[in-house]
């Protein structure tokens, strides 16, 4: 295991925003970035020292990329496993190629983190109309949500069921062939802890971000959050055990629902920077994009004191078009833009971090 020093080479997987943000951090510390994605123009393109642009299972390609770098990480874990291990065998892969076999598939997702003693909505697997009836008898629930097992983000790939609905019209709908039904959770707050563990095993975890979306994508990350300190305690404990267990040399973001009287349910995990942890950028001494590439790379971790309150509002499609406004209106407002050329609707354009409460000289 070896430190990787300033003036490497780290690859990164995946050139949409996450990486264009990792790729800034990695310059203030004095590394050069390669970028692999299939995409033309991509975001992290624009701020990388070089870009490859070929599909995920292309060898060769992936082969000359793995020896062009020192390290290579991700900011999109749905790359076919094969692609990665690859990779592996050629440079080191952080996170390693297990956590991202994990969490690139609900089903093994859940079965980890319950196995780590981690508390999950009830869940089963589905393959037909008929299973999905049976399954609400055999979870005992009255509401649920059908999710695909892979490739799904910002709330896509999901659909929600109650018991009684036509399941043979729903299931002809989704176009599932499987699919896992998770019973619905009556949550009173979703939460979201950011951990990072170093090549030393060290880990130290950001402030729980209190999160909110909007057709299933999110909409808000505000700190603090308005929760108890046994319910921050329990779900930082929960993200540095599954961190530890999964042995991740990165970041590890994990979901949870808070429950009325407070504790935490898990629902999902990515092991990479991720959208609840952009207040960082502006609330904490070390942002969540610094801190991934101190881990990746082998350094000490920095700290994860929040020095300010901060409201981080995405920019979803044409919330872009305002971006004038927001600069005009509000000083400490700080503008984040992802260099997107087409504005789409669901598309994350950018996000704002309106902060306060800082310190002023
Ligand atoms: P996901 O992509 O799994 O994070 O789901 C997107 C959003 O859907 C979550 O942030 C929740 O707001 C909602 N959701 C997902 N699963 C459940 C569940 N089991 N119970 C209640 N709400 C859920």
């Amino acid at each position: 295991m070896t430190m990787i020093p300033p003036g490497s080479t780290i690859g990164i997987i995946g050139g949409g925003q996450l990486g264009r943000m990792s790729a800034l951090a990695a310059a203030e510390l004095g590394y050069k970035v390669h970028i692999y994605t299939p995409e033309i123009d991509s975001p992290a393109s624009h701020v990388a020292s070089k870009v490859t642009v070929a599909s995920y299972t292309d060898e060769k390609a992936l082969k000359a990329f793995a020896r062009s770098v020192d390290v290579v990480t991700f900011e999109f874990e749905n790359i076919p496993v094969e692609g990665i291990k690859f990779l592996a065998d050629i440079v080191p892969v952080r996170p390693n190629p297990r956590t991202l076999y994990i969490a690139q598939h609900r089903k093994r997702e859940k079965e980890f983190a319950a196995s780590a003693g981690i508390q999950t909505a009830p869940f089963t697997i589905v393959k037909n109309a008929k299973e999905l009836e049976a399954a609400f008898r055999s979870l005992g629930v009255v509401r649920g949500i059908l999710k695909t097992l892979e490739m799904g983000y910002d709330g896509k790939g999901q659909r929600r069921v109650n018991q009684g609905d036509d399941y043979a019209d729903i299931w002809a709908d989704t176009g599932f062939e499987e699919a896992i039904f998770e019973g619905f959770i009556e949550f009173e707050k979703e939460i979201s802890v950011i951990v990072a563990r170093g090549l030393d095993g060290n880990v130290s975890t950001f402030p729980p971000a209190e999160n909110t979306h909007v057709n299933g994508i999110l909409d808000t990350s505000k700190v603090p959050s308005r929760i108890a300190e046994r319910t921050s305690v329990a779900a930082r404990a929960a993200a540095h055990k599954l961190a530890d267990a999964l042995d991740i040399v990165g970041l590890l973001a994990v979901e949870f629902f808070v429950l009325k009287e407070g504790s935490v349910v898990f629902n999902e995990m990515a092991p990479r920077p991720h959208n609840s942890g952009h207040w960082t950028m502006d609330g904490c001494v070390t942002s969540q994009f610094d801190q991934f590439i101190r881990a990746v790379c082998g350094l000490p971790l920095g700290s994860v004191r929040r020095h300010s309150d901060v409201v981080m509002k995405n920019l979803i499609g044409h919330d872009y078009n305002n971006w004038q406004d927001i600069l005009a209106k509000d000083p400490h407002a700080k503008v984040h833009l992802y260099g997107k050329r087409e504005v789409r609707e669901g598309r994350k354009m950018g996000h704002v971090n309106y902060v306060s409460n800082l310190t002023l000289d």
